[in-house]
């Protein structure tokens, strides 16, 4: 996750702004595997949403990141784009916010912490949401 940070930060058009915890997390999707580790980071970026999906997906290639497992199954890394500032977006391979944003504690409890007054497109405050799961922070230096 260190190296997916670095990654990202050495993009073109892209700087990390902000790290949160490490969080461990339940897996979902019913596929048995160990737990995950999760985290939420705020940039600032020039990119296009598009341009965005490419630099997060050349950083997951970058880390050995293989696309042949089964849905929701163990993986190297994996790199979402959750907000982008006010833009919605939908379209075959991307879509911004993120759709499962307001459903996942391992998703949420990362993001409240770097940005407690983070607003949805919508108006809706991120912080007021809820989600299912767990996220244990993780005393980690
Ligand atoms: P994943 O298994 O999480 O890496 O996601 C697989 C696909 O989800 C990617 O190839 C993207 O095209 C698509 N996708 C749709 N919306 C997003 C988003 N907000 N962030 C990242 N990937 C997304």
């Amino acid at each position: 996750m260190r190296r997916a940070l670095a990654e990202l930060d050495r993009s073109a058009g892209l700087r990390l702004l902000r790290v949160s915890s490490f969080y461990v997390t339940e897996p979902w999707g019913g596929v048995p595997q160990a737990d995950f580790y999760n985290l939420a980071a705020a940039v600032a970026t020039t990119l296009a949403p598009r341009e965005l999906l490419a630099v997060c997906q050349r950083a997951e290639d970058r880390l050995g990141r293989r696309r042949d497992g089964p849905r929701w199954g163990p993986r190297e890394i994996d790199i979402d784009i959750l907000l982008l500032g006010d833009i919605v977006w939908h379209d075959e391979s991307l879509t911004i916010p993120h759709p499962f944003l307001t459903e996942r504690a391992f998703v949420l409890t990362p993001l409240r912490e770097i940005a407690p007054d983070l607003r949805l497109p919508g108006g809706e405050l991120v912080a007021g949401l809820e989600g299912t799961g767990r996220a244990r922070k993780l005393n980690y230096p």
